[in-house]
């Protein structure tokens, strides 16, 4: 069994407890590692490396064209090392092997669009109405900054938070889940071999109310960067106000997929099926809200099931597998609970609604795909994120029900639209009050578009050109040209 320790200030270090936790692989059921079981000397030993890296070491003193150049090499690395972060990830999670393949052909990308981005933050010279005055802004790192991630997709949180914040010059202590850390410890390493200076980049891993909360009550940071749940966002959100730390957050979702009566059903089938079963439904953007039409809802309905009938449950690294496992034993407890809870609220279950077992399923922690229909949008299988392969189909009769039922919810991730009528389609990019819009599409998803929440599920974007300034503070700066001393009261 593989045993990792932390990464701080470029080396492998043990933590302080000199204890370690043990890492399930979701699909064999079994420990496969051990990760270290950080607490607050180790949070406290990361945090310290950042600060000196930020303040004293060689990042401080770069360019920002020589940090986009070492973030350019950590791409390449990225690149090389693709297939064995792939595996590591896989056996920590029970992620696709196929998924994450395509995962691994956009890492790079943030490193390469964050590393061209980095010597091109520009502040702006004001033509203020002073005229011996020169009026500027510049942008300044905020800090060290705290990355706080969930096990569902460990490497791309860790390149979403860390490629932007060390573009704007800032360093880093990542704590990933501690369901799957491995893949963020190995990642580590590579980022000294492309020459990042020691500290810049830290990963220390354990318990979330050990070292994740030691991180967030940490005088030394500035920032944090946290995706995981809306219930433990709050909760650092109302630590962080105590030292009013900047925080950006990603929470999670009750999104919404949307099918008018117009809409090529057969596309939208398969959107709404991605939207849910990809991933297990483990992803923030599942679409686990169904806004049917009534027109076409039985129809539609039965085609889903046909097409669920096909998917393939299996081992996460076979090319064949469709469906992998629940990743951790709590997120399968959870998900067959608001089963329970859908059933005894009076939702229909049309399809699935039990742990999956079968050749190739044992030691597995599967849950079949699930359907349920005569939902209502109060039951809490409309209202509460489930996080799994289930499914709420709920009917509505004309586009001011559906975005009334679609915008009935605390969050506002996503929302899929479904319909061959763009007026219509326009309009509802408007009127839905949530961070992104898919129109017959769903899961599409690039690193130079914003993504973030509204409501609860967030703050604050990552992606894109707006995700760097989540990192930074705009400083104004007057320098007085005058060549006669001010009247001393009055204000200029
Ligand atoms: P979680 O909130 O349990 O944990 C997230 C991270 O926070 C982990 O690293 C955990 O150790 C840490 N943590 C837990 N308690 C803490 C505390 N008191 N102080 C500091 N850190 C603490 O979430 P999870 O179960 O790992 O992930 C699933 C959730 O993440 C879902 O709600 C999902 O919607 C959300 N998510 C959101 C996005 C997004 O981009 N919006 C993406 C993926 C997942």
């Amino acid at each position: 069994m593989q045993t990792y320790q932390h990464w701080i200030n470029g080396a492998y270090v043990e933590p302080a407890s000199g204890t370690w936790l043990d890492t399930i692989d979701p699909y064999r059921g079994d420990a496969w590692a051990k990760v270290p079981r950080g607490n607050a000397q180790d949070a406290a030993r990361a945090v310290d490396a950042a600060t000196r890296a930020m303040e004293s070491g060689p990042w401080s003193k770069m360019t920002a064209t020589e940090r986009g150049k070492i973030m350019r090499r950590i791409g390449d690395l990225t690149v090389q090392y693709a297939e064995r972060l792939a595996q590591v990830e896989t056996r920590d999670n029970g992620k696709l092997s196929a998924e994450m393949q395509g995962q691994l052909k956009t890492i790079p990308e943030y490193w390469y669009y964050y590393g061209g981005l980095a010597d091109k933050i520009e502040g702006a010279v004001m033509p203020v109405e002073e005229h011996d005055v020169l009026a500027y802004t510049t942008h300044e790192p905020v800090g060290v900054v705290a990355a706080l991630t969930a096990w569902n997709s460990p490497l791309q949180f860790l390149a979403l938070k860390c490629a932007p914040a060390l573009a704007a010059g800032c360093a880093v202590v990542v704590k990933p889940s501690e369901f799957a850390s491995a893949s963020s410890l190995e990642f580590a390493a590579l980022t000294k071999e492309a020459g990042l200076p020691d500290g810049v980049l830290n990963v220390v891993t354990g318990l979330g109310a050990e070292i994740g909360a030691a991180l967030v009550e940490h005088p030394g940071v500035a920032k944090i960067s946290f995706t995981g749940s809306d219930v433990t966002g709050t909760r650092i959100y109302e630590t962080a106000a105590r030292s009013m730390k900047r925080v950006s957050m990603e929470l999670g979702g009750k999104s919404p997929n949307i099918v008018f009566e117009d809409a090529d059903l057969e596309a939208a089938a398969i959107g709404v099926m991605s939207g849910i079963f990809g991933a297990a439904g483990q992803m923030c953007i599942a679409g686990s809200r169904l806004l049917v039409q009534n027109s076409i809802k039985a129809a539609f309905t039965e085609r889903l099931i046909d097409i669920a009938h096909g998917i393939k449950l299996g081992d996460p690294m076979h090319p064949e597998t469709n469906v992998g496992p629940i990743a951790t034993p709590p997120q399968f407890q959870k998900v067959l609970h608001y089963i329970d809870v859908a059933k005894a609220e009076g939702a229909r279950c049309i399809l699935g609604g039990k742990p999956a077992v079968g050749t190739g399923l044992t030691g597995g922690q599967f849950v079949e795909p699930t359907i349920f229909t005569d939902v209502t949008n109060n039951m809490r299988i409309a209202q509460e994120e489930v996080f799994g392969p289930v499914l709420s189909i709920i009917g509505f009769d004309d586009e001011q029900k559906a975005v009334a039922l679609a915008n009935d919810v605390v969050y506002g991730l996503v929302a899929g639209v479904w319909t061959e009528d763009m007026a219509r389609a326009v309009r509802m990019t408007k009127t839905l009050k949530t961070g992104t819009v898919w129109v017959n599409t769903y899961r599409t998803y690039s690193f130079m578009m914003p993504f973030g929440g509204m409501k609860k599920s967030g703050m604050g974007r990552e992606n894109g050109i707006e995700a760097v300034y989540e990192y930074l503070e705009t400083k104004s700066v007057f320098l007085s040209v005058a060549s006669a001393p001010a009247n001393p009261f009055v204000q200029r």
